[in-house]
């Protein structure tokens, strides 16, 4: 019957314990790393990440999930979908210049488009096909990488990305009519996928892993139907290892009953967080009889230790769906840092806590061996994760008092500005005395090699807090004596002793941990390193209210306050799972209520409140957008809406589309918003202004992404169109945002001519 339960993993981080692959691709980028050397480091990294999963007690370890890149692009390369003007450079360059063009550009293509992945912070290079689009089979790499493996006597299960998530992440290619749907290619990439099967049956796969995330999103009947159609055309093949199909990051819905009837061997389902829904679904299918099913009951994606006993209890049920019941964490573990043992300066109350992937893999072992040998087997392991759960419980640093008192006393109005808007627009208009069409920018200034010398200096000892601080005042006098001279009319102190948005503010919110090498693949060979949401959160003390009302002493004009919020500050940690995010996220805009006060008192008329991250964690599925939008609006608007009429509230995002979530931005209700638009030709503009968007919006008019300066005509046209949609009264003339990332040399002339462009619009007006 049942046979014994087996641990597995879906990937495992690429990046080697100490970034080693970083190190490698960027020292090949810059000639210092060969071809050779390069691929060897990376082979030494796979094999290191399977001797591991091999000793902790996997027995089937993942291949094909590594990537020099991205695993999307890999998948890309597979299937022979290498844009033609990439080709180019695979055929003059060769293959790996050919990724790396895809994947970065060079002086002469542009490189593919990079998008998130799912409501991760992994971002992958999205496919470009289109109707003439032919794909050929290339599995070299993933074969390769299975007889790596197999010639280390691993059994492996190559995992690749299924061709219907495929399609569905792709985009039309450039030239291609922009309503081309790429999931009409299923028919010719299926063949490509069976060839890629066929290669690795004779490589030696039992099994292959096709991953469908795209299939936890609604989908329509067309695509379902596409679902069911892949898996049975691939079933029905002979020549092929046995097929699993796994959907992860939240419930497969109606692709469940789809995936379950389709004739292949195995399915991976998501048991976390919302993806619970999954054990129901999955018993109202009537199961998988004779079928083999990978529970993913630890979270893949999230850092805290799994309730062992809680997923025992899922895994008993489970049994009794289907045929073999292996254990794994809920997705890839390249979304969690590599090991937890590196960590030496984190508290040990909170360390027992935690897991990253190294932990993780430890968690799927005992659950394994507890269902396969029963609890008794691993019984001291369930008590000490008994007792580690118990302690998080009862930590007066998840559960302080006084912020929870004060959270739960929050009541409607607190989270309303008292006055409607036009009030308050009456009120900024007389505090403020700002021209029509008055500019800005959006808080950052070029970060200078200097400002990063001095960081690492004074972490080192080599400089003391005073000569930092003393660089960090002149930097804000410097871009303050620019700022004035260029003619801006709300000015900024330029972020100088800020390394991240998210970070600066974590290191000084209680409630909150930092790693030291927590780092997390954000895209390419850039890292991240997410804070920890760990406890309850307050504010020991103002923030950024020392360097802005600094700033603000050495200036008559406005210098805005400069703060990130509420959904940000979760979006880019790693959050709590013992309680809602709504509840972490009120707790974290209460501390910045204070922060917002404390400016207002010293001041500071104009305070800035970022949220580029509140579309980018809308849940997957659309039912459970609605509550979410509610508490990322409430949690907004509670931080900013404690100040007087006459202060003025700015919030940014970074990009221009809104779609579905123009609602809620207008339930943000703050006095101006500046976005992303330069690219996209003020569309916004129109668009906010159709959906009848009552207040003051900053279209971006300068892009920052590239290097080039915009002259002044080209500003000023940009302005008279978004003039077209907003009415001079209420239009805001900056850049998009990220001039932290560009040189002086550039920054200098193009808002120049910004404030050029906004004079001589002004005067047409
Ligand atoms: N105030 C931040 C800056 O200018 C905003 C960053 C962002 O939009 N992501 O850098
Ligand atoms: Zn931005």
């Amino acid at each position: 019957m049942t046979e014994t339960s087996s641990p597995t993993v879906y990937g495992y981080p690429r990046q080697g314990p100490d970034r080693e692959l970083k190190k490698a691709i960027e020292g090949h980028w810059a000639g210092r790393v060969t071809e050779r050397d390069l691929l060897d480091v990376a082979a030494g990294l796979r094999a290191g990440n399977w001797r591991h999963l091999t000793e902790a007690g996997v027995r089937e370890v993942p291949t094909g999930d590594f990537s020099l890149y991205d695993h999307v692009l890999d998948t890309t390369v597979m299937v022979g979908a290498v844009p033609p003007r990439h080709r180019a450079v695979v055929e003059t360059e060769g293959p790996l210049a050919g990724y790396f063009a895809m994947a970065r550009g060079t002086q002469e293509v542009a490189p593919l488009e990079m998008t998130k992945w799912f409501d991760t912070n992994y971002h992958y290079l999205v496919p470009e096909l289109g109707p003439d689009t032919v794909f050929a089979a290339d599995p070299a790499k993933q074969v390769g990488e299975l007889r790596e493996a197999v010639a280390l006597g691993h059994t492996a299960r190559p995992v690749l990305v299924g061709p219907v998530t495929y399609l569905l992440l792709a985009k039309p290619a450039p030239g291609a009519d922009p309503a081309f749907e790429p999931i009409g290619l299923l028919d010719r990439l299926l063949p490509v996928y069976a060839e890629v099967l066929a290669a690795l049956r004779a490589a030696g796969a039992e099994w292959v892993q096709l991953d469908e995330p795209a299939l936890a999103q609604d989908r329509d009947r067309a695509v379902l139907d596409a679902a069911a159609h892949a898996y049975r055309e691939l079933g029905a093949l002979t020549d092929r290892p046995k097929i699993l199909v796994a959907g992860y990051f939240d419930r497969l819905g109606d692709a469940l009953p789809v995936l379950a009837r389709a004739p292949i061997e195995g399915l991976g389902l998501d048991f976390t967080g919302p993806a619970a829904a999954n054990l129901e679904d999955l018993a109202r299918a009537g199961g998988l009889p004779g079928k083999r099913l990978i529970a993913g009951v630890v979270d893949g994606r999230n850092v805290w230790i799994n309730d062992l006993g809680g997923s025992l209890a899922t895994l008993a049920t489970l049994l009794g769906l289907a045929g073999r019941v292996d254990v794994a964490p809920s997705c890839s573990l390249l979304h969690v840092p590599v090991d937890l043992g590196l960590e030496h300066g984190l508290d040990p109350r909170v360390g027992r806590w935690l897991a990253f992937a190294r932990q993780k893999v430890a968690e799927v072992v005992t659950l394994a061996t507890g269902l396969s040998e029963g609890t008794g087997a691993v019984a001291g392991r369930l008590a000490a994760n008994r007792a580690d759960l118990a302690s998080r419980e009862a930590s007066a640093l998840t559960h302080d008092p006084g912020v929870r008192a004060r959270a739960a006393a929050v009541t409607p109005a607190d989270t309303r500005r008292p006055q409607p808007y036009g009030e308050r627009a009456a009120a900024q208009r007389a505090r403020l005395g700002l021209p029509e069409l008055p500019t800005t920018t959006i808080g950052s200034f070029p970060q200078t090699g200097r400002l990063r010398a001095a960081r690492a200096d004074l972490r080192a000892g080599r400089i003391d807090q005073d000569a930092y601080d003393e660089l960090i005042a002149s930097e804000i006098r410097s871009v303050l004596v620019f700022q004035e001279r260029a003619g801006i009319d709300v000015l900024v102190h330029g972020e100088p002793e800020r390394n991240d948005m998210v970070q600066y503010f974590a290191e000084r919110l209680n409630g909150y941990l930092a790693t030291q090498h927590g780092w997390v693949q954000s895209y390419g060979t850039r890292y991240v390193r997410p804070p920890i949401l760990a406890g309850d959160v307050s504010r020991p003390r103002p923030m950024t209210l020392r360097w802005t009302t600094y700033a603000q002493s050495q200036t008559r004009r406005p210098v805005k306050g400069m703060l990130t919020g509420p959904v940000t500050m979760l979006a880019w940690s790693f959050v709590r799972d013992d309680q809602p995010q709504a509840e972490t996220a009120r707790q974290v805009a209460l501390a910045l209520r204070d922060e917002v006060a404390d400016l207002e008192a010293s001041g500071i008329a104009v305070i800035q409140v970022d949220e580029p991250a509140l579309r980018e964690t809308l849940p997957l599925r659309a039912a459970d957008r609605p509550a979410y939008l509610a508490w990322a609006t409430e949690a907004f608007r509670l931080a900013t809406s404690g100040v007087r009429a006459d202060t003025q509230i700015h919030t940014h995002m970074c990009y221009a589309e809104f779609g579905e979530i123009l609602a809620a931005i207008d339930d943000l209700d703050a006095d101006v918003i500046s976005l992303e638009a330069a690219r996209s030709h003020m569309r916004v503009a129109g668009e906010l202004a159709g959906a009848g968007y009552p207040r003051e919006v900053g279209p971006g008019v300068y892009d920052i992404h590239s290097p080039r300066v915009p002259d002044v005509e080209e500003v000023a046209s940009l302005l008279r169109e978004g003039l077209g949609g907003i009415p001079a009264g209420r239009l805001w003339v900056n850049p998009d945002c990220g001039l932290k990332t560009r040189g002086w040399g550039e920054v200098r002339v193009s808002l120049d001519n910004m404030v050029a462009a906004a004079r001589v619009v002004r005067a047409e007006a």
